[in-house]
């Protein structure tokens, strides 16, 4: 078993770690000749040769290593949270009209909020329980996010027009869900049209190994017309069908994590990032760094632009008092500690300010060369 030491860990707290008197250390380092008190932080080396000596696997990790961590959560303290969902298809195929009929009809249902998009995600209700769809395009964000390893999508909705068929970026979308390990979900439109022919849409996608549960296959399909509002609650039902299978959970009671959806810099407001909570609980006041830039959370908004206290597991939220812009797919993460929100901020961008030069530099030492 490799026991994970965070960079510059005092005797007391590779002790700790290692679940051994902090008296067995101190011996050893005054065997190996390096006297240390308890309350003094260890060198990597120093902390490679005790384990060593112990015969004891360590992996010192740095903040950076630390701060990807897979967190790690008692199942006892895991509860049920809601599915995250994004929308995918061809463009015209009635991404934007889905949603919009979803949104309606949680508003219909008597909940509050989900007419309007202020903040790039939205929740609705159904049934007493709760979806959050991600609204920014499926493409660009499935993109930008698997390219920082960030996972946001429990379900993609894959709306294919009846009328249409399979066509390119139906495809992609399908591979995107794939490569991340997505269930879709298809979501047949527009049968409200003369032309439309759900069964070949049906047939067309078997070839990519997207096959009804009725054939066979492991996806649920369900006819709509977003436009006459058809099958809309169906499609809610059977997204809530598909998160069963799921038995997706998270801690709420811990810390807040979770990914930046999108950010910009606002004239009066400042950076203003929407992100999205997939452990812990976020509060006001709470000190975070997301991507390379950290702060306080001044203020938090929900969906539709009202002032929020809190932020759970898959809930979107807005919040106001970042350093900077941090970018779509950046991983967040609260800090006791807002000195170790920015050291990690700052550290991070000073990495990537080095990287920036070192190419810069690079370039012009070879282009300078191949010219002479
Ligand atoms: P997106 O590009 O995938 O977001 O597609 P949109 O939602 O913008 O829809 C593209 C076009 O298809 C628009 O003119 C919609 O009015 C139309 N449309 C969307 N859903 C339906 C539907 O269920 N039936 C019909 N007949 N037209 C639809
Ligand atoms: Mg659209």
């Amino acid at each position: 078993d490799v026991v994970k030491v965070p960079q510059g860990a005092t005797v007391a707290e590779l002790a700790d770690l290692l679940d051994i008197p902090a008296s067995d250390i101190v011996k050893r380092l005054f065997l190996l000749g390096t006297p240390l008190t308890m309350t003094q932080s260890m060198s990597d080396e120093l902390i490679e040769l005790v384990a060593d000596d112990l015969g004891r696997e360590v992996k010192v990790m740095t903040k950076e290593e630390e701060n990807s961590f897979t967190f790690y959560d008692d199942p006892a303290d895991l509860l049920p949270r809601a599915p995250v969902v994004t929308v995918m298809g061809h463009v015209d195929h009635g991404k934007t009209s889905t949603l919009d009929a979803i949104r309606h009809t949680g508003v219909a249902e008597g909940e509050a909020g989900g007419i309007t998009q202020h903040i790039g995600a939205s929740q609705v209700k159904i049934n007493g329980r709760t979806i959050t769809f991600v609204d920014t395009p499926g493409h660009e964000t499935f993109t930008a996010m698997r390219a920082r390893g960030a996972k946001v999508t429990d379900i993609v909705v894959l709306v294919v027009a009846a009328d249409d068929g399979v066509m390119p970026q139906t495809i992609e979308s399908i591979n995107h869900a794939k490569a991340a390990g997505v269930p879709i979900v298809v979501a047949v439109n527009k049968i409200d049209r003369d032309d439309a022919n759900p069964d070949r849409v049906r047939q067309e996608l078997t070839e990519y190994g997207v096959i009804p549960e009725e054939w066979g296959g492991e996806n649920m399909f369900v006819n709509i017309s977003a436009k006459k509002n058809m099958g809309i609650d169906e499609l809610l039902e059977t997204i809530l069908l598909q998160a069963d299978v799921l038995e997706l959970k998270a801690n709420p009671n811990t810390f807040a994590s979770g990914y930046v959806l999108e950010a910009k810099l606002d004239r009066g407001r400042g950076s203003v990032a929407t992100l999205l909570v997939n452990r812990g609980t976020l509060h006001v006041g709470d000190a975070l760094v997301a991507g390379m830039s950290y702060g306080r959370v001044r203020a938090m908004l929900g969906q539709n632009g009202q002032p929020v206290t809190e932020a759970g597991p898959s809930d979107p939220v807005e919040i106001l008092g970042l350093s900077s812009v941090p970018a779509a797919g950046d991983e967040f993460r609260v800090f006791q500690d807002e000195r170790d929100a920015r050291d990690l901020a700052e550290s991070r961008s000073l990495k990537a300010r080095i990287e920036e030069q070192n190419k810069v530099k690079h370039v012009t030492l070879e282009n300078l060369f191949d010219t002479m």
